[in-house]
C-alpha cells in the first residue's frame, strides 16, 4: 500500500553510487518517511564492510544509483507509531534486517531468514518502496544505508545502546564484529580449552579471535598472509600464528595440532583457504567439501560446513543492550 502523499519527505545527504568501483559523491536526497514501523536515525558512524567493497565493484549501470553502508550507528530523531524498542533520543547501532514471520525467524534465527536476500540486498523495504525514490535513488541496504546523515531502521534491525559507549567504536558491531564474535560463541559454541584455527584475521577474524580468547579457547591459531595482521593477532588473543606465503599451513597447524583441530573459522573467501579450512579438521573423517560455496564457511571436525551468514544469531541478541 502506498501512503506517501500522508508523510513527511526531508533532505538528506547522502554518499551516492552511481559508477562501478565509485567513487561514491555527497549529495542532497529527498527522503519519505519515517513509517509507522520505522524510525529516523540520525547516522553518528558507520563502518565500511568487505560487503560494501563487493558491491561498488559488482555494480552495474542497470542497477541504477545505490546508498550503500550497513554497520550504521547513530541516534534516533523520531519514531512510527509501532516501533517499540526504541524512542527519540535513544542511541542505536543497526544491524541486517529479517523479516520477523518466517520459520527462522520464529524460531529466533534471522540470520536464516527466508527473505535473507531480498531485505538485505534489494534496496528496498519489505513491501517493495523504497524511501529514497523521490530522487530515483535506492536505499534501505541491510535494511539501513548508513552512508548517510539519516537512515530508516525497524525494531528488526536496531539495538539500543548505551549512552556510554562510543558510537564510532560500537558500528563495526552491526556486521563484522558479531560476524567473527557471534560464530565462535554462538554458532560453534567453542569451549574452554577446545583448538580453533581462525583463517584469515580482518574485522572478522581479529572478533573471532577475542572471543576464543574469551572462551579461552587453547589453542588459538591465526593463518593471515600479513605479518602485521598477525602480530595484531596475537596482541588479541592468538596463541599461534601462521603466515600462509611464508610456511605451509596445513604443516604448520599439523605440528601445532597433531590429532586435528576441534573447530575452524574461514573468512578469507579464498579456495585454497577453504580447502585448508576442511582439511585441519577433517583427519578423523575426511569429507569432500563441494558444498563449499564463494562465503567464509565454518567447519567442525569436518562435520559441518555452513556459510557464515547462518552463524549471526538475532542483533538483538548477540549485540550488547
Ligand atoms: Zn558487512
Ligand atoms: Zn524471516
Amino acid at each position: 500500500m502506498l501512503r506517501s502523499e500522508n508523510l513527511k519527505v526531508r533532505n538528506i545527504r547522502a554518499a551516492v553510487l552511481r559508477q562501478q568501483d565509485g567513487p561514491v559523491k555527497i549529495e542532497t536526497l529527498r527522503m519519505e518517511g519515517p513509517r509507522d514501523d520505522e524510525a529516523l536515525v540520525r547516522i553518528v558512524a558507520s563502518g565500511v564492510c568487505h560487503t560494501d567493497i563487493s558491491m561498488a565493484h559488482h555494480w552495474e549501470p542497470a542497477d541504477g544509483p545505490v546508498v550503500l553502508g550497513h554497520e550504521g550507528a547513530g541516534v534516533v530523531e523520531e519514531v512510527g507509531g509501532k516501533i517499540k524498542s526504541v524512542r527519540p533520543g535513544d542511541h542505536v547501532i543497526l544491524s541486517y534486517q529479517s523479516c520477523g514471520v518466517c520459520r527462522s525467524c520464529r524460531g529466533r534465527r534471522p540470520s536464516g531468514c527466508s527473505r535473507f536476500y531480498e531485505l538485505n540486498f534489494g534496496f528496498q523495504r519489505p513491501d517493495g518502496t523504497n524511501a529514497l525514490a523521490p530522487d530515483g535513488v535506492r536505499g534501505h541496504f541491510f535494511g539501513q544505508s548508513s552512508f548517510a546523515s539519516h537512515v530508516l531502521a525497524t525494531d528488526r534491525n536496531m539495538v539500543r545502546v548505551s549512552k556510554r559507549l562510543s558510537l564510532q567504536e560500537a558500528a563495526p558491531l552491526g556486521c563484522g564484529i558479531q560476524a567473527g564474535a557471534g560464530t565462535i560463541v554462538n554458532q560453534l559454541a567453542v569451549r574452554h580449552k577446545e583448538s580453533v584455527v581462525i583463517f584469515g584475521v580482518g574485522a572478522v577474524g581479529l572478533s573471532a579471535v577475542m572471543a576464543a580468547r574469551i572462551v579461552k579457547a587453547d589453542p588459538i591459531i591465526a593463518v593471515d598472509i600479513l605479518s602485521k595482521r598477525l602480530k595484531l593477532a596475537q596482541e588479541l588473543g592468538a596463541t599461534a600464528v601462521v603466515n600462509a606465503r611464508r610456511s605451509d599451513v596445513l604443516t604448520s597447524v599439523g605440528r601445532l595440532v597433531p590429532e586435528g583441530v576441534d573447530y575452524a573459522l574461514e573468512t578469507t573467501g579464498h579456495p585454497v583457504m577453504m580447502r585448508a579450512a576442511a582439511h585441519v579438521t577433517s583427519r578423523r573423517e575426511p569429507r569432500h567439501i563441494s558444498q563449499v560455496m564463494a562465503f567464509p564457511i565454518l567447519c567442525r571436525r569436518g562435520k559441518k560446513l555452513s556459510r557464515l551468514l547462518r552463524a549471526i544469531r538475532c542483533p538483538r541478541i548477540s549485540s550488547p543492550g
